[in-house]
């Protein structure tokens, strides 16, 4: 029946339906570790996933599951997993694919703790990343090699605002038998559906424009369901008897659902980084206004970065939405809708502007978010980005003189106001 429904009615319906037990119309937060099997029967057909149910919250709950779903439906995909933020869903996303030496290709231009979960933090699994700028397909190409597992990249890349050319992408991973993975934070399926451009996953931080108001720690992969496992031997998680699930042979046996059922069986059983009821609740919530308030956002973000663009105490806004930008026809095949409402602009006066703009400002928040309904200011090189070298800050879009905006859902004069009267303490 979903098929035919429009993505506002989805966001709304989408994974849900009267609580059979109460008939509550609102999800219920089922606040419970654990459920009753009917009998010593049911239970076996549970963990033998002969029967799809409920057995203990760190695998599937019914609060959890309804934001699955959602997302799900939203993004277009065949099956959907949540987790405890955006971090565990990227980690979630490549547990089924890698092993110790392999790695995957990564643009150079991602969120900056991706930068270092990928740099840093996926070599104690004995996973690696090599990063490449993805603008540059042939160095893509050239980057993948036997023991690449998949390509990842963001819809509209934090910091900057570069879009991803996600088709081009897909076409090179299709060849190399490989998934592409996008981390579709920063457009939310309002703006951009990877699945449509060839993506295989699709990873998000709930904690962003999903719930929208800055409440939840939350993650979600998506699956299209549509990559074939068993073309090779590179995925022996999915296509061979699999040792950590009493040797089923996920794919075989599951077709397009045999990457969820993976994660949620082996994945969220044995990594835990599972999602609670009460953050899907709160993201259910946030989703009902997904569409409403992505079509501020985007309005909003285009007026103030055409203001900022003419203003003499800016050097450059990264807007992938303004005509000039090196994006604009890219963004216009990738996110029609508009491209966003995080963007980079650059302070005449450098670093130490950008410190004192971001202590002048009144309206915007100081935070290290991005995607809540207030205007949201940081300045990466001093906080996000601190951690990378200077060279590596500007691959990022992270130069010291670029502040980062997340731009909310105001009356926008008020946040034109706020960044007036602060870059005029900032550059006086
Ligand atoms: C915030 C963010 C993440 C990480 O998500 P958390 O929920 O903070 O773990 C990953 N990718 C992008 C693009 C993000 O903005």
């Amino acid at each position: 029946m979903t098929d035919s429904l429009g993505f506002d009615t989805l966001a709304i319906h989408a994974g849900t339906a009267p609580d059979p037990a109460t008939g509550a119309r609102q999800v219920p937060i089922y606040q419970t570790t654990a459920y009753v099997f009917r009998d010593a029967d049911h239970a076996a057909k549970l963990f033998n996933l002969q029967e799809v149910g409920y057995i203990y919250s760190r695998l599937t709950n019914p609060t959890v599951s309804a934001l699955a779903n959602r997302v799900c439906a939203l993004e277009g995909g065949a099956g959907a997993i949540c987790c405890s933020s955006g971090h565990a869903a990227q980690i979630m996303a490549l547990f089924p694919l890698m092993g110790p030496g392999l790695n995957i290709v990564a643009s150079s231009r991602l969120y900056g703790g991706t930068i270092t979960q990928f740099s840093q933090t996926i070599k104690r699994f004995g996973w690696s990343a090599k990063f490449v700028d993805t603008d540059d397909l042939l160095a893509v190409e050239h980057a993948i090699d036997a023991n690449t597992r998949a390509i990842f990249c963001e819809t509209i890349a934090n910091p900057g605002g570069y879009i991803s050319d996600l088709d081009a992408l897909a076409r090179i991973a299709d060849q190399a038998g490989i998934p592409l993975i996008v981390d579709n934070t920063t457009a939310t399926p309002y703006l951009c559906k990877p699945i449509e451009h060839g993506a295989t996953l699709v990873v998000h931080s709930a904690t962003k424009y999903l719930t929208g108001n800055g409440t939840v720690t939350g993650g979600v992969v998506v699956d299209s369901g549509k990559f074939d496992w068993s073309a090779s031997d590179k995925f022996p998680s999915l296509s061979q008897p699999e040792p950590a699930y009493h040797g089923l042979a996920f794919h075989p046996a599951l077709g397009s659902m045999a990457f969820t059922f993976h994660s949620i069986a082996v994945g969220l059983r044995d990594l835990g980084m599972t999602m609670n009821p009460q953050g899907a609740h709160y993201t259910l919530m946030g989703i009902e206004t997904l569409s409403l308030r992505m079509q501020r956002h985007v309005e909003n973000a285009k007026i103030v970065a055409d203001w900022l663009e003419q203003d003499p105490r800016v050097e450059f806004v990264t807007y992938a939405g303004l005509k000039s930008s090196p994006y604009i026809k890219r963004a216009e095949k990738i996110v029609p809708k508009g491209a966003g409402a995080l963007f980079t602009f650059a302070v005449k006066g450098g670093y130490e502007a950008c410190v004192k703009l971001v202590d002048s400002l009144k309206l915007f928040s100081h935070v290290a978010n991005l995607g809540d309904t207030r205007s949201l200011i940081i300045h990466p090189a001093s906080t996000t980005h601190r951690q990378l070298e200077e060279d590596a800050q500007i691959r990022a879009g992270a130069a010291p003189n670029v502040v980062r905006v997340s731009i909310g859902i105001e009356d926008v004069k008020d946040i034109i106001a706020d960044l007036d009267q602060a870059l005029t303490l900032a550059t006086a």
